[in-house]
């Protein structure tokens, strides 16, 4: 039986790692990224490879759902580390589909769950913005929609952000928002 993850790692080493030696090296005096990247969890939407990106490109805060919570200790910290001391040039909030996280805060269920639904909480405004408005007609077509809606209410959150509010106003980053869509692998801006 072998050990996936040591087995991966001496691939990495035989093959990329060795083939960009100088690349690595120099990454391992530092880093410089110019992407602050807030994702969710999910094992399918790993920010590098969704977007080619290599090491050291990009700096990454990920969570259930893709959220950045309002008085998250955890966040301010990064966005402080990122801004301040990274500089990065950009923050991206990026929802994706088939979000186990949006199906659950569009279910409603409490369940068993300790600290799903706590946290789920950080996005119940979305699904009610959408109810307001009138979701879509159609499953997927709801879904999509909250997914999407998700995303615009965390980049108000992180609009919020005193550090980020500051940053934006110096004009020192800018902030968007995106959708990865895991049947096309397209991703694409949230407007
Ligand atoms: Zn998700």
């Amino acid at each position: 039986m072998g050990d996936k993850l040591l087995d991966g790692n001496r691939m990495f080493l035989e093959t990329e790692f060795t083939k960009q030696k100088e690349y690595f090296q120099k990454l391992a005096q530092g880093q410089s990224p110019t992407t602050l990247w807030i994702g969710c969890s999910d094992s399918r939407v790993g920010p590098e490879r969704i977007t080619g990106s290599r090491a050291g490109e990009i700096f990454v805060h990920r969570n259930i759902g893709n959220v950045v919570a309002v008085n998250s200790m955890s966040f301010a910290t990064v966005a402080e580390y990122a801004i301040n001391h990274l500089k990065v040039k950009e923050i991206v909030v990026c929802g994706h589909s088939d979000c186990g996280a949006m199906k659950a805060l569009a279910a409603g269920k409490e369940g068993n769950d300790a600290f799903i639904p706590l946290w789920l909480n950080n996005a119940a405004e979305a699904k009610q913005r959408l109810e307001k408005r009138g979701a879509p007609a159609g499953e997927k077509e709801q879904r999509t929609a909250l997914e999407k809606e998700n995303v615009r209410l965390q980049l108000e959150h992180l609009r919020a952000y005193p550090i980020v509010k500051k940053a934006l106003a110096e004009g020192r980053v800018t902030v968007r928002g995106l959708y990865y869509d895991l049947v096309t692998g397209t991703l694409s801006e949230v407007t």
